[in-house]
């Protein structure tokens, strides 16, 4: 439980160290030996990949897990990869992010009062994590989020696959999930109970399925952070201010 961690520092470090997951383990280290020929030249991260954002973050992002040659390259969520590449731009432009691009662990690019994480921390195949590997991996999300909570004001859900894995995350850090559970849906918006209120916004995941298809436009995905942002607290913020006060 989070009682054991003094930082989300020293548990991101835990996170990048874990190998409880024997097919996600195989799978991560062999695509980071094989490697895509664009990226040949390159070390890959082959870990699991933990948060990134600021331990005080009143917003939380929370996606599906890292992509085989986005995260599971470079060592940092959705940097790398072209679902990055659509968020990040999002980030910016409503002013959480300073830069509208990530490309690897030392671009520079920092968050404003923002976390993105994820419920499996290594990726899978296919994109796809078994129910036994989310369940196993809960407990570093619960570990994150508990730690976040003397800030935690809001999270953003990217999917119905994240959804579901972070209700009984939110609900073992001590908010309380209505009953029946509240389904996932892109601008649906939940107020969770607890030690703090909570609130839980649901989004298209930034996949390129759904961005290539205009399923998710650049523009709803702005609308969601914006109420997210304004949600949290995080209120002020330009893509200038959030650049130069980053
Ligand atoms: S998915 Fe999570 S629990 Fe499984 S090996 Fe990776 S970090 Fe560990």
């Amino acid at each position: 439980m989070s009682a054991s961690w003094k930082s989300l520092a020293q548990l991101d470090a835990a996170v990048s160290e874990c190998r409880a997951c024997p097919r996600l383990v195989e799978w991560r280290e062999h695509v980071a030996r094989t490697k895509r020929a664009a990226f040949a030249d390159q070390t890959y991260w082959g870990r699991p990949v933990p948060g990134f954002g600021p331990d005080d973050a009143a917003l939380a992002i929370v996606g599906l897990a890292p992509a085989a040659h986005g995260g599971n390259r470079t060592g940092r969520m959705f940097t790398g990869d072209r679902s990055g590449d659509v968020l990040f731009k999002a980030l910016y432009d409503v002013g959480l992010a300073s830069q509208p691009t990530a490309t690897h662990r030392d671009d520079g690019l920092t968050l404003r009062g923002t976390r993105i994480t994820a419920p499996v921390h290594c990726a899978p195949p296919a994109n796809k994590p078994t129910p036994g590997e989310r369940d196993t991996c809960r407990h570093w999300l619960a570990d994150e989020l508990a730690l976040l909570r003397p800030t935690l004001k809001a999270v953003v859900v990217l999917g119905a696959f994240g959804w579901q894995a972070l209700l009984p995350v939110l609900a073992e850090a001590g908010w309380t999930i209505p009953r029946p559970r509240p389904k996932f849906g892109h601008d649906v918006h939940i107020t969770l109970d607890g030690p703090t209120p909570l609130h839980l916004l649901g989004c298209y995941h930034v996949s390129q399925q759904n961005t290539f298809t205009g399923k998710l436009t650049p523009a709803m995905l702005r609308a969601v952070l914006e109420q997210a942002k304004g949600l949290a607290g995080l209120v002020g913020l330009t893509a200038t201010e959030g650049n130069r006060d980053a």
